[in-house]
């Protein structure tokens, strides 16, 4: 794999100070997502900082399904996000289930209220949120609080037991209802959910909160580096309040980087599975959703996004990163990878009037310039084919040098033609054209004797393969990211929807190589003058491929 190690970044000094002072042995990470949705692009640098890191120091990371929240997780994820890690190019030293280690959390959850460092609160969620204080003013101890360790063991013992029903109780921390630290006065660490839990079932009706469960998780899997984004950042004195205060044998300490956040990308879960459930998109895998499984079928390749991942680097700072910077590792990485075969998306008939009708030829053409290794391949030429509809204008414009009446111009590979007839229907549309073709201008031939301004790329008519081209524009209109639509209630959920450009999808009927008859899901081609296209693995049939364009040729986007 390119780029097996990060480039210099402040956690890296952690470990290597770690590592000398003997502080740890062996380095151990984990990538620890909630089964609740499929992974994003925004995943792709967790994903790619916890595995990276780990390996560069001969060390190993788990996979760990954070699943402590039944209501909200599926299988169908826990398949997913395995396969999209996998496709990543990542491999995990175990795969774990937060829900294992029910049990354990459970026994130290005891031991907190043992100590007189847990007590159950009566207290409604919403009664605990109001009492919870504010930034400025500190909270108010709840008056279930001194509760006796022999009550509250009692009472906890009952929760699990299921005596009670949902949101009646909670087990909560006792740390100190007026420190500045809003997430250590007295946070909930258990609620009760009778929820079916798709690894425990029915066995629980009792779950524990995350930053409960995550330090335990960690301490559990002997994870030396817990990293994460920065949003946890203000969790990170409870997750040692938990560590310590449970006496769990290995502590893990939790690090913190910048979430990436990509320009007129969504990199929440939340608002994906809201697109995909209200059908604005055509699953978590449309090729228009920043998932990873979206991007891998609309054609993005793991070298291209693992590339654009470490170009982003790992650090505090959280920019939002120009969309167009992952389209250029896609180009790169596709570049000297694809065949450049030529497609016609709008096709135009044009007829060679001069060239004899029973008459056929075969061109033999590189499939890439840039590559000779990828070989030649035969295009056919006979007196009808296809050009595109852009490439002909009856009436052209200033500086148009493709064709028109009067005008040559060269077909790629091919002869110079030259437009002689407009044939249109009664419409006066435009239906058909009609040129002569220069035999001595054959491609190669070394014919200097006069020059064209435009090559414009054909399909012959007569072996052209119908295919489907799907063209994408970004699902959220330009200038507006995940991270520019504040996070707030029911209001934030209207400006993102409202943010859907209408005209993300297009679908056009054109025609390819006949050497293309026989493609595969997932085959990858430049076509001339169009850009980068993916065979798609849903829509696409022996028959009749269906391509998506990944990304056009051009873009005016320059690395630094
Ligand atoms: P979402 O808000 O989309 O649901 P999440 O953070 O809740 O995302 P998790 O499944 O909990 O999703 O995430 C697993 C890990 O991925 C966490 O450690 C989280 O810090 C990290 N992560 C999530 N989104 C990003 C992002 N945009 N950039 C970097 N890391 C991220
Ligand atoms: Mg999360």
């Amino acid at each position: 794999m390119e780029n097996p190690s990060t480039p210099s970044n402040f956690i890296k000094n952690v470990i290597t100070e770690d590592l000398k002072s003997g502080k740890v042995k062996e380095i151990v990470t984990r990538f620890p997502p909630e089964p609740n949705g499929y992974l994003h692009i925004g995943h792709a640098r967790a994903i790619w900082i916890n595995f990276t890191l780990a390996a560069e120091f001969g060390g190993k990371t788990n996979l760990r399904f954070d699943d402590t929240n039944p209501v909200k997780e599926d299988t169908e994820y826990v398949k997913s996000i395995q396969e999209d890690v996998k496709w990543l190019g990542f491999e995990w030293e175990e795969l774990r289930f937060a829900s294992n280690y029910f049990d354990e959390m459970y026994n130290r959850a005891v031991l907190l209220i043992k100590k007189g460092k847990a007590f159950i609160d009566d207290l409604s969620p919403d009664q605990i949120r109001e009492t919870r204080g504010t930034l400025k003013s500190p909270g108010s101890n709840s008056p279930y609080r001194d509760r006796s360790v022999e009550e509250n063991l009692e009472l906890f013992e009952s929760m699990r037991a299921g005596k009670f029903s949902d949101g009646a109780k909670v087990l909560r921390a006792k740390i100190d209802m007026s420190s500045p630290n809003i997430n250590l006065r007295d946070p909930i660490i258990y609620r009760i959910s009778h929820t079916y839990h798709h690894n425990t079932g029915d066995k629980w009706c009792i779950y524990p909160m995350y930053a409960f469960a995550h330090p335990l998780e960690d301490a559990i899997e002997g994870i030396t580096h817990s990293l994460c984004s920065l949003e946890f950042e203000d969790q990170r004195p409870f997750y040692d309040w938990v560590v310590a205060e449970c006496e769990m044998p290995n502590v893990p300490h939790q690090y913190e980087f910048g979430r990436l956040n990509v320009a007129q990308t969504l990199t929440s879960k939340r608002k994906l599975k809201l697109l995909v459930d209200e059908q604005h998109v055509d699953g978590w895998d449309d090729p228009r959703m920043p998932t990873i499984s979206g991007l891998r079928r609309l054609g993005y390749t793991p070298e291209a996004i693992r590339n654009f991942i470490y170009e982003t680097g790992i650090s505090k700072t959280q920019g939002i990163v120009d969309l167009q910077m992952l389209e250029h590792f896609i180009r790169e990485d596709l570049k000297l990878k694809a065949p450049r075969t030529m497609a016609v998306l709008n096709p135009l008939k044009v007829v060679i009037t001069n060239y004899p009708e029973d008459q056929n030829e075969w061109f033999e053409v590189e499939n890439n310039i840039e590559n000779p290794e990828m070989g030649n391949r035969q295009v056919p030429f006979s007196r009808e084919i296809y050009i595109e509809q852009d490439d002909f204008m009856e009436i052209p414009p200033n500086k148009y040098f493709r064709l028109f009446p009067g005008n040559e111009v060269r077909l790629k590979n091919a002869y110079f033609i030259k437009c002689n007839d407009v044939i249109k229907d009664e419409e006066g549309h435009v239906v058909e054209i009609h040129c002569t073709y220069d035999p001595e201008t054959k491609s190669g031939s070394g014919f200097n004797a006069r020059k064209v301004k435009g090559t414009i790329h054909w399909i012959d008519a007569s072996q052209a393969v119908p295919a489907e081209f799907r063209l994408y524009e970004p699902l959220i209109k330009a200038e507006e990211s995940d991270e520019e639509m504040e996070e707030t209630e029911e209001k934030e959920e209207k400006t993102f929807l409202d943010q859907i450009n209408p005209n993300s999808l297009e679908i056009v009927q054109g025609f390819i190589e006949p050497g293309m008859r026989v493609v595969a899901p997932q085959d990858k081609f430049q076509f001339f003058r169009h850009g980068y296209f993916n065979v798609d693995s849903k829509y696409s049939t022996p028959g009749h491929p269906v391509f998506n364009r990944i990304v056009s040729l051009k873009s005016s986007f320059k690395m630094k």
